[in-house]
């Protein structure tokens, strides 16, 4: 029996950008979690799921998948490394549905050609936290990765102790990323480059016809995506070019957390020494990430010296896409439809958040309270002359965010053979419009997690 109606079409491109590769069994795989919504989505059966759950583990292959780990290099916090690639994920193939083309990924699935010296393994941790936070950006309206399923194996691995191993199976409309291109670039591998560069045309520019459109609509899906985690108060943590999809969705879920007190120089990683990945900074460098992607591309084009000039000078034009996506998305959330002077009110807003360290969160969901900063009543004078729906702004500012404090509770719980916080807290972020008093709760200060590692 088919659990997935499977099309290989990347494990049809030139052998150079992947390795064929199996998954290592796990001892004694068990269902964490499992998305019905999203299984049926992709036109999967969820109880024929749950009851195959080796397929889940790596243990057993399903019919039609060929499994591949996909090559890629990246940039890794400004330094170029062109040996990254799935060191420790499979894709498994991609799916076809009624809603389009997915591919199913395992991530911990053991180890690969491109594992340097990693074990190939998750946590449950960061399992856990992949999970909550990419199903709450779904949630929240933000083109992300989604997690199908998450499985415990039955076996321990080693962080900065021993952890329970897990596996991941994520679904995206693909994992082709930034760094994908810059390999074959790097590599000076036209024909691989061609081939690539054709397959994403078809399945994420199906519009484009020149390497231009192609950076264009890059530049607006970026721009879009980023303004939407300033307006959520998300800082990604690791915007590595290997962490950059080309379809525009937010993949890898390391080290990110959504801001409580707002500070727009909030980095998260304790490896981000220089801030490079801070929540300001993020459109700087989504575009540096973009300007590599562009240079990868240039070979693409009939006229090279040409497009590179072209290219260069749309570089600039990122300001002003960027700008219009954070007006998009931040005027609605003080009532207000998009303007010059929504824009100012937002800023002057989140300057005042700023000095008094308010929760970036709540004070968009109590729009209405004052703020105890000399000057919000010149402030508030000019919003309700801008007429404000408060309406518009209770559908646009979530309640709920998945808040990191919160996460590690149920990582610990589960860890401890209890998951019942999880399910808890999955409910809580997919329904992030809804009051609900216990995870719309900021951290106490003795309860605020103060850096994530690069954990995984
Ligand atoms: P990430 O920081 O998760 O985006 O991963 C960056 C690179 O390191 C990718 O090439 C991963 O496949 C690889 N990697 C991360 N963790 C492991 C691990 N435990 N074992 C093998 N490779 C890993
Ligand atoms: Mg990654």
């Amino acid at each position: 029996m088919q659990l997935f109606a499977f099309d290989n079409s990347y494990a049809r491109l030139p052998a150079q950008l992947y390795t064929r590769q199996t998954a290592t069994p796990v001892r004694s795989p068990q269902f964490f979690a499992l998305n019905d919504a999203l299984a049926r989505d992709l036109g999967a059966d969820p109880d024929a799921l749950r009851a195959n759950v080796d397929v889940f583990a790596g243990n057993a292959v399903p019919a039609g998948a060929e499994p591949i780990a996909q090559a890629y290099g990246g940039h890794q916090f400004g330094q170029w490394n062109p040996g990254l690639g799935d060191g420790r994920a499979l894709l498994l193939g991609e799916v076809i549905s009624d809603k389009g083309r997915f591919d199913l990924q395992l991530k911990g699935s053991g180890r690969s050609p491109y594992s340097r010296a990693g074990d190939g393994r998750a946590g449950l941790g960061p399992v856990i936290r992949e999970y909550l936070v990419s199903e709450a950006m779904c949630a929240l309206g933000v083109p992300t990765t989604r997690a199908l399923a998450a499985v415990t194996t039955g076996e321990q691995i080693l962080r900065e102790g021993p952890v329970p191993g897990a596996i991941l199976t994520r679904v995206a409309s693909s994992h082709i990323r930034v760094g994908t291109f810059q390999l074959q670039a790097f590599r000076g591998d036209e024909q691989a480059l061609r081939a690539l560069y054709d397959h994403t045309l078809a399945r994420h520019f199906p519009n484009a016809e020149t390497v231009e459109d192609v950076v264009t609509q890059m530049m607006d899906r970026q721009a879009d995506l980023i303004a939407r985690w300033s307006a959520l108060g998300f800082i990604h943590g690791v915007m590595n070019t290997d962490n950059m999809t080309v379809s525009g969705e937010a993949i890898d879920y390391g080290p990110c957390t959504f801001m409580d007190a707002y500070h727009p120089a909030t980095v998260l990683s304790s490896i981000d020494r220089m801030g490079r990945y801070a929540y300001a900074n993020q459109p700087h460098i989504a575009i540096w990430n973009i300007a590599q992607f562009a240079s990868s591309l240039v070979p693409m084009a009939p006229d090279q010296d040409a497009t590179v000039d072209r290219l260069n000078a749309m570089m600039g034009d990122f300001v002003g896409l960027y700008r219009s996506a954070w007006i998009r998305h931040f005027a609605p959330k003080l009532g207000l439809p998009p303007s010059d002077q929504a824009e100012s009110l937002a800023q002057r807003f989140l300057k005042m958040m700023e000095d008094i360290g308010a929760d970036f969160t709540l004070t968009f969901v109590n729009l209405d309270q004052p703020l105890d900063h000399q000057d919000y009543a010149d402030w508030r004078a000019d919003w309700q002359a801008a007429k404000p729906d408060l309406a518009l702004a209770a559908k646009t500012n979530p309640q709920v965010i998945p808040r990191l404090h919160r996460i590690e509770e149920v990582i610990r719980e589960a860890i401890d053979g209890n998951r019942a916080p999880f399910d808890a807290m999955l409910s809580a972020v997919t329904a992030p419009f809804t009051v609900n008093p216990d995870f719309a709760r900021a951290p106490e200060p003795h309860e605020r997690v103060m850096a994530t590692f690069c954990g995984t």
